[in-house]
């Protein structure tokens, strides 16, 4: 088989895994198997760029940034739709409806997926490019972003037509959600709200590569084209479907407002064992010659409509307030409920937010309050029911005090959230720090789990992470249930712990605001901790994504002198403060096999020291781009020439902190 033909199988088959997984839910292969066959195409690809392809399974990764997204026309107008609440709506709209035309009306009712609008157009079973809603006219172009979406094929299968556009709905499933927020907390991060502000912000991310991160899914519910050879809506689904598009099977045809009526409440109902939000349904007229007849609103067509579900509410007892201390020593109010089922699952405690909140609804213990499941996952307290208070009740009284160490909390100007400044004798915090340290994408410490830190803080043999070192076989046996085994594991995990590379012990150290992305693009830039500890503010924020609130978190961790002191004694122990020497450059293989052409002026190298980089890695250095040109490293004024030809050959143009990473 020839390298051209290896490749188009490698994409085929791996596009056909991801149809398998991410359409139809259904896997076939290991997630193992499939990263070995995207290697070996990533490999055999960047060796042959003249096979590049837009839109082959490689890209999915993303690493396309995008500045400013491009305005594009919509060759379809996007409308929005009309909403109805009850019977009465629908009913008036089918009146409306059969004012115009006649003959027998059917319905395809379809679920209202909650999240970002998208219209994807296809031409020759291509994606050419995603565009947002915008304002119904013309939209933003988020097509790099939206490649990285699994569920969105590039290549279209069966018999498609020659060009149309197919629109849907951009959605975060409530599990993904779920789990992108628990790496924020961990991270000391505010959680997102809700999935479908994540969903459209996700959208808007400049660089393609976090957006491949996230768990998005597109879910497709129209087609709009010429010579569709369609006749109804529910066989546009059906088509769309078979030419490789995620179309939820749910929809469903009613032949009157009752079966209308009879799915509405079914989903109203059961909405919650979906594994994603939807608001309501839509209800569409099935015959598109039908549809047609009778067009559009200035704003919303007349052959469609929406039905609004009201946000489920239920009524229930606060019983009392607690306060959590989290490890950046941020306070959060907690409402506990009397226990009540809410939206499928019983709700016994609320998210409060802060004290602000508190205030504004002036929520007291004993009230009865309403307690709302909306776009959030955690349900919050909307309003209290004064109708049922006692009349002995006072007002909220916030705490002033630590409620683990009775330290008098403070509050910065311009947050919203308390803090307890005891950053070194408030138990939750240091337990917090340990735990966050040791945790699986910090340190990673084997056999240290969450639980032994706490006992480790009680028993006294620790308060911060820098003591994990020192710890010895004959202070942990004693403890309860420590073998001798799991205490010569531990201190084994604790040793190996001191190879874990620099940008991990950074997001390890908890500086809060710095997470996992963070800590790398500091690290990259910085390469020494010393080198953070002496940057000043100024020249903080003008590292790559980091801004003001970020800058200021570090540079108060660093002027801590504790932490300065903590730091020494993780040098001493031989933990690693700085990129490693061979990680930095010399001699590694890692771009054998690829050629580079360096254009512009950089940040954070030289023009000689990227080239050495390269050679230094195996790499070759190009002063031409051809053909046989693997990647442009462009920096700032790319000559428009060099530009024009690496895009006319379809090389990848890549800066130099992405080329950077490919050295780590
Ligand atoms: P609204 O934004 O409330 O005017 O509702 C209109 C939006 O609902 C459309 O722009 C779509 O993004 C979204 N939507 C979600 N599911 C569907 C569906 N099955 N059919 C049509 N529109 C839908
Ligand atoms: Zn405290």
């Amino acid at each position: 088989m020839s390298i051209e033909q290896t490749i188009l199988k490698l994409r085929e088959e791996l596009r056909q895994h991801n149809y398998n997984y991410y359409v139809l839910d259904n896997p076939t292969i290991s997630d193992f198997e499939f990263d070995q066959k995207l290697k070996e195409l990533q490999k055999l690809e960047s060796e042959h760029p003249e096979f590049f392809d837009p839109n082959s399974p490689s890209q999915r990764v993303g690493g396309e940034v995008t500045k400013d997204f491009k305005t594009i026309q919509h060759d379809y107008r996007m409308y929005s739709l009309d909403n109805s609440y009850s019977k009465e709506d629908l009913l008036d709209w089918e009146k409306r409806i059969k004012k115009i035309v006649d003959g027998n009306l059917q319905f395809s009712c379809e679920l209202k997926y909650d999240g970002a609008s998208m219209s994807l157009t296809y031409e020759k079973g291509k994606l050419l490019r995603a565009v947002t809603r915008g304002d119904g006219i013309q939209g933003d172009e988020v097509t790099a972003n939206v490649k990285t979406i699994k569920s969105v094929p590039l290549q279209l299968k069966g018999n498609y037509p020659e060009r149309f556009d197919i629109r849907g709905e951009i959605v975060l499933p409530i599990k993904g959600f779920q789990k992108m927020n628990e790496e924020r907390i961990s991270n000391g991060e505010e959680p997102y709200r809700n999935p479908r502000n994540t969903a459209s912000g996700s959208l808007k991310l400049q660089d393609s590569a976090e957006v491949a991160k996230r768990p998005l899914e597109c879910l497709l519910y129209s087609l709009k084209g010429p010579n569709l050879n369609i006749e109804t809506q529910i066989e546009g689904l059906e088509k769309a479907r078979s030419w490789g598009f995620k179309v939820p099977s749910e929809a469903k045809l009613a032949k009157s407002v009752d079966e209308i009526l009879e799915y509405v409440n079914y989903w109203d109902k059961n909405r919650h064992s979906l594994p994603y939000e939807i608001d309501g349904v839509v209800i569409k007229v099935n015959s598109l010659f039908l549809q047609e007849e009778l067009g559009f609103t200035a704003k919303a067509p007349r052959w469609a409509m929406a039905y609004k579900f009201k946000a489920e509410q239920v009524s229930t007892v606060l019983k009392s307030i607690s306060y959590q201390v989290g490890r950046t020593g941020a306070i959060t109010p907690v409402a506990n409920l009397e226990p009540v089922l809410l939206a499928g699952t019983i709700v016994k405690r609320a998210s409060l937010h802060n004290a602000d909140q508190i205030e504004k609804i002036d929520v007291r213990v004993g009230d009865h309050v309403f307690v709302e499941k909306g776009g959030e996952i955690i349900p919050k307290i909307i309003s209290v029911d004064l109708s049922k208070r006692g009349k002995d009740s006072a007002p909220t009284q916030y705490i002033d005090y630590c409620p683990e160490c009775s330290t008098k909390l403070i509050r910065k100007e311009g947050e919203a959230q308390h803090y307890c400044p005891n950053y070194t004798g408030c138990n939750p915090q240091i337990v917090g720090r340990i735990q966050h340290y040791i945790s699986r994408k910090a340190m990673d410490i084997e056999g240290l789990g969450a639980e032994t830190v706490s006992l480790l803080v009680q028993e006294g043999l620790i308060s911060d992470y820098s003591d994990l070192y020192e710890l010895n076989q004959s202070q942990l046996i004693p403890l309860e249930r420590m073998a001798e085994k799991s205490a010569d594991n531990l201190i084994k995990g604790i040793e190996a712990s001191k190879e874990i590379p620099f940008e991990r012990v950074l997001f390890a150290l908890g500086i809060r605001y710095v997470g996992e992305t963070v800590a790398k693009k500091l690290a990259k830039h910085y390469k020494t901790i010393d080198a953070i500890i002496n940057a000043s503010m100024d020249e903080l924020v003008n590292v790559e994504e980091i801004g003001d609130k970020i800058a200021e978190s570090v540079r108060e961790f660093f002027d801590s002198e504790v932490n300065r002191g903590i730091i020494e004694r993780l040098r001493q122990f031989g933990v690693q403060l700085e990129i490693s020497a061979e990680k930095l450059a010399h001699q590694t293989n890692k771009l054998q096999g690829r050629s580079f052409v360096v254009s512009g002026v950089f940040e954070s190298v030289s023009r000689d020291e990227l080239k050495k980089l390269i050679e230094d890695n195996g790499g070759k250095v190009g002063s031409s781009i051809s053909s046989k040109t693997s990647f442009v490293v462009a920096g700032d004024k790319m000559g428009p020439s060099k530009l024009q030809k690496a895009n006319a050959l379809g090389i990848p143009i890549i800066d130099e902190y992405k080329f950077k990473e490919m050295l780590i």
